[in-house]
């Protein structure tokens, strides 16, 4: 699914020139390479701040921290995802709002989320899925309308661009109040252990966020809030800092890739190739199809055999996975998801794939739907 070594084997000579520096200036935590590392980043995405944290998941539960909102308070957020922005909103003791996403896009409907605003919503948390902006333009608006936050789960989607109704364009996690991204190694911008930030335009914002993932820190040993700790490691700084100039040219290979896939699987039945929004560039993190009418345990059974791995992203919505069963939903709660957690199925996809593995995959994909 994934090849970090080759990738690693390209820029040997930058990565490990950094990590060296960091080795020799014993600096692991809170060192220079941090700092640098936020800069950089927050040039490339255009925004103000960008703090780094020890993971994607607490730059989520930080962001709604950060937030103040109160127990019980509800957050919207889609039904078929990644596990994290439900399991931080409970964490927290707010009450987690789940929603269903549109088919095609595979992202949150702005339909749904409106449907379930009620008087005590107080965050949506739309998550860019497989590396494709959520409609935010919409979203922005009806949440400005009604004084709620948005918290934009962009761990899939670095890099991504929006481009809203006037020709603006803004990055993937640089448009709501506060946006998160992981940098997971298999992530499109992945360290080699944990990682992850937070980014805001907002200056108060940005002083509470490093607060709370300092422990709630003013000045040494003056505690303000109830904070966590939650940092990156200056050698995963260095990493970073290293594959930073190359997430572009990253994104385009993942594109060339996708585009190899559209071409040689294009009408082949049974298989529905991802969709491109008109408002978004998409950097696939996955590139993920969807089976209609074939069984698609069997195409990746004999997918496995003939050595390509396929995974699924996801097979259980969030709704009917158990430790969520308290939030009360049942099957049929949100269709599409369901229907999607059914019939998604998501192929290799990485920088370093060539045209003789693309060829191989596409074929072996083709042939195991005729069979
Ligand atoms: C990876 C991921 C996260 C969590 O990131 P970690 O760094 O693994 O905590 C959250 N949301 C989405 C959509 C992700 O893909």
């Amino acid at each position: 699914m994934v090849d970090l070594r080759s990738q690693y084997e390209k820029i040997k000579g930058e990565i490990d020139g950094g990590i060296r520096e960091v080795l020799e200036s014993c600096a692991f935590v809170k060192g220079d390479k941090v700092t640098l590392f936020q800069e950089h980043m927050a040039q490339y995405l255009g925004v103000c701040h960008v703090v780094a944290v020890g993971n994607g998941s607490d730059a989520l539960t930080i962001a709604l921290m950060a937030l103040g909102l109160q127990a019980g308070d509800e957050v919207i957020t889609p039904a078929f995802s990644f596990v994290s922005a439900v399991e931080a909103i409970s964490l927290l003791g707010l009450k987690p709002v789940l929603v269903d996403v549109e088919y095609d896009t595979m992202n949150v409907s702005v339909d749904s989320v409106m449907q379930a605003i009620t008087e005590r919503t107080r965050a949506i948390v739309p998550v860019h899925l497989f590396g494709q902006n959520a409609d935010m333009e919409p979203l922005l608006r009806l949440a400005r309308e009604r004084g709620i936050y948005v918290v934009e789960d962009a761990c899939q989607s670095i890099g991504a661009s929006y481009t809203f109704s006037d020709g603006k364009t803004a990055m993937s996690g640089c448009m709501g109040d506060i946006g998160c991204t992981s940098f997971f190694p298999s992530k499109n911008l992945g360290c080699y252990g944990d990682g992850g930030a937070l980014f805001t335009n907002d200056d108060a914002l940005a002083a509470k966020i490093r607060s709370i993932a300092n422990h709630g820190m003013s000045e040494r040993y003056h505690y303000d809030r109830v904070g966590v700790n939650s940092r990156l490691d200056s050698i995963q700084a260095a990493v970073l800092d290293a594959k930073l100039p190359h997430l572009d040219g990253y994104a385009e290979a993942r594109r060339r890739a996708a585009a190899y896939y559209d071409t040689a699987l294009k009408g082949v039945g049974g298989i529905v190739l991802p969709t491109k929004a008109p408002y978004s560039t998409h950097v696939f993190h996955q590139y993920t199809v969807k089976t209609e009418g074939i069984d698609r345990e069997a195409v990746r059974r004999r997918l496995a055999e003939r050595g390509v791995p396929t995974m699924v992203y996801y097979p259980i919505p969030l709704h009917l996975q158990k430790a969520y069963e308290p939030l009360g939903y049942h099957a049929g709660d949100f269709p599409v998801a369901e229907r999607l957690a059914a019939s998604v199925m998501s192929l290799p996809m990485h920088t370093e794939l060539d045209e003789v593995q693309l060829k191989y995959i596409s074929d072996a994909l083709t042939e195991a739907v005729a069979m």
